[in-house]
């Protein structure tokens, strides 16, 4: 984008509490609905949520279960169509793209973590991570090096060999989050990445996110765990498939879209 409305506020940066007018958002969600039918009865799931995320924020997704958690990863996910709104992610419409091109936009933009770490466990920690690079073009030395490299970089170098069956949990999750990151993703989106480890393991996890947020990673983790939440740049609390607040990690809510 070219204009700079925010040029007149350089310098006084921290004045409210954020940065988010240094930065363009890398993520924009306007005005979202997902309504699925239950029967004959609509499930209102997103009930409009608009959303602005900058690159390299930290933001985690709290709210009571059902309340539309994990149907908003999916939408900006690209796993399904919204009913309503849109999903910008860095100024490309997703929304808009045809069912066609949704693969690539999600192998490109997108890296998914999930609770149960969802690794083959009959590939080794290296070909759990090699595979996610076989459809995008990339030959076996370059996957392989690219691989090593992310292993090493979530502290698994020397576990390369290793099958799932023969890691921890939290050493699994570590292979998952690699394999998250082999095409570059513009989001990180983890949907309750600690859900399934002792509340060690959770530190080394949710260190391990920081880290790479720090970096310019930009990620959203849903959780119900307020111990991952307040350790993440800001907190969104869904109600009722809608935001009920948007808290930056100074307790100062946030501008509301
Ligand atoms: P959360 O992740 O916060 O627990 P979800 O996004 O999974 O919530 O679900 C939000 C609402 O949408 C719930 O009422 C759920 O029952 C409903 N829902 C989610 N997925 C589907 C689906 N595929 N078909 C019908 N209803 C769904
Ligand atoms: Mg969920």
């Amino acid at each position: 984008m070219s204009e700079n409305i925010n040029n007149g506020n350089n310098g006084k940066n921290g004045k409210n509490g954020n940065h988010a007018a240094e930065h363009e958002p890398i993520l924009r969600i306007r005005d979202l609905k997902k309504t699925y039918m239950q029967g004959k009865i609509p499930v209102h799931a997103l009930d409009g949520v608009s959303l602005d995320v900058n690159k390299g924020e930290l933001l985690s997704i709290v709210g009571p279960s059902g309340s539309g958690k994990s149907t908003l990863l999916s939408m900006i996910g690209l796993l399904d169509r919204p009913t309503d709104g849109s999903v910008f992610i860095d100024d490309v419409e997703i929304t808009k793209a045809k069912e066609s091109e949704a693969p690539r936009i999600r192998r490109e933009k997108i890296g998914f973590v999930f609770q149960h770490f969802n690794l083959l466990s009959t590939l080794t920690a290296m070909e759990n991570v090699d595979i996610a690079m076989r459809f995008n073009g990339t030959s076996k030395n370059k996957r392989k090096e690219r691989a090593f490299q992310l292993l090493t970089k979530v502290g698994l170098g020397d576990r390369i060999k290793h099958k799932p069956s023969e890691l921890s949990g939290g050493q699994q999750q570590r292979v998952a989050i690699a394999r998250a990151l082999v095409n570059e993703p513009a989001i990180l989106l983890a949907d309750e990445p600690t859900g399934a480890v002792d509340t060690k393991t959770r530190e080394v996890i949710v260190d391990l996110l920081k880290g790479l947020s720090e970096k310019g990673q930009t990620i959203i983790v849903v959780t119900h765990d307020m111990d991952v939440a307040r350790q993440t740049d800001r907190i969104i609390t869904m109600r009722d498939g809608m935001i009920a607040s948007d808290t930056g990690v100074n307790g100062n809510e946030r501008h509301r879209l």
